[in-house]
């Protein structure tokens, strides 16, 4: 099976009631390509995903194009696309083997043709010795691995994820991202996935597509968007950012806390932003602040800084070494964390 291209030109929503849920975004997802949508509750990531689905339909002017075909006005049933919901959405009494038939039986596959489908499907889910128990015997990752199974089957080349991950507990949430993506990926299927765990985004999207208040603010692989975020929104949804200010002057940054040597960065007034992860704490040299806070976490520890004039830092540190408030500390910042951003404002 060979995944569709989806594009999506000017599709805005505004519902009955007046409720603006999308203003008119265009999209492309090329085939193959596992495409997050991503934000906070309300910002019209599952009016998107109905859009392309058939569920509803976009305003006058929107077009929904598969493989450059316009499918606006096609019923759901019509436009041949794979479906995974947060709830299952499977037959609890029919087998796991008869779930992932069941749409090639609605289709009319030829009994011998469905049966190798479904050992193709059951292999790729790692579902094998499964395939004769009921679903309702089964546990949340297991269901969740079905009904993938069951919406990639057809082999129609575009499936949609709306937050499938959602009702798992955080351990298996983490082993299933990967393989969900893997699943996807084996199939050659093009994805529109829809989430609010940003970890989970960043995990398995090739591309992300960070929604903000029915408007996209961004659309870049995981790397882009969470190190060169265009917006303090964007830089701001995948987590902290450090905000430190000083002068630069031949590669050396100077704020009150001391210098850095920071090479290749123009002379003058800068700020320079960057993610916990970015500040080295212990360094041999560098600026020096005062442990506020240490929250260990095992693997890492989260340490609040406090900088001379009242700055504020934050930085993972490896778990293996206690902080504790009041130790001074020296903090370099690793120039490749240096947010590269679009935004004047970070
Ligand atoms: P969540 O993560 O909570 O599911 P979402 O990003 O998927 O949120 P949508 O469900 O797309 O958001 O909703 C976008 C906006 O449209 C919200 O303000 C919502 O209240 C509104 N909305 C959704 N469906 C309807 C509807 N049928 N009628 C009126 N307003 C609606």
């Amino acid at each position: 099976m060979s995944g569709k291209q989806l594009t999506l030109e000017a599709c805005g929503k505004t519902y009955p009631d007046g409720t603006r849920a999308l203003t008119p975004v265009d999209l492309t997802v090329a085939a193959g390509e596992i495409v997050v949508l991503l934000g906070p509750s309300g910002c019209g990531k599952t009016t998107l995903l109905r859009m392309v689905a058939g569920l509803d339909r976009p305003d006058p002017g929107g077009r929904v194009m598969l493989d450059g075909r316009d499918v606006t006005t096609l019923p759901i049933e019509k436009r041949g696309v794979g479906m995974v919901f947060q709830s299952y959405a499977l037959f609890p009494h029919m087998s796991v083997a008869g779930n992932i038939g069941y749409g090639l039986r609605v289709q009319g596959w030829p009994k011998a043709k469905r049966k190798a489908r479904v050992d193709e499907m059951l292999a790729t889910a790692r579902l094998e010795e499964f395939a004769g128990r009921r679903v309702d015997q089964l546990s949340g990752g297991q269901r969740q691995r079905v009904a993938l199974a069951r919406a990639l089957a057809p082999g129609s080349g575009m499936i949609l994820l709306d937050e499938p991950l959602t009702a798992l507990d955080a351990g298996l949430r983490e082993g299933l991202r990967a393989e969900i993506a893997a699943m996807i990926h084996a199939q050659g299927a093009t994805a529109l996935y829809v989430t609010h765990d940003q970890a989970e985004a960043l995990t398995l999207g090739d591309r992300l597509v960070v929604m903000d208040k029915g408007r996209i603010a961004q659309v870049g692989t995981p790397r882009e968007v969470y190190y060169a975020p265009q917006s303090d929104y964007v830089a701001g949804f995948f987590g902290h950012v450090n905000r430190l200010s000083g002068t630069v002057e031949n590669g050396v940054f100077t704020t009150a806390a001391g210098t850095l040597a920071l090479p290749g960065r123009p002379n003058g007034e800068t700020t320079l932003a960057f993610r916990p992860e970015a500040a080295v704490v212990g360094a041999a040299n560098g600026l020096t602040f005062t442990v506020k806070a240490a929250l260990f976490e095992g693997p890492r520890q989260r340490v609040d800084l406090a900088g001379p004039e009242g700055e504020h830092l934050v930085a993972f540190a490896p778990g293996i070494r206690p902080y504790a408030p009041g130790d001074q500390v020296t903090v370099s910042v690793d120039p490749d964390g240096l947010l590269a951003t679009g935004a004047s404002a970070i």
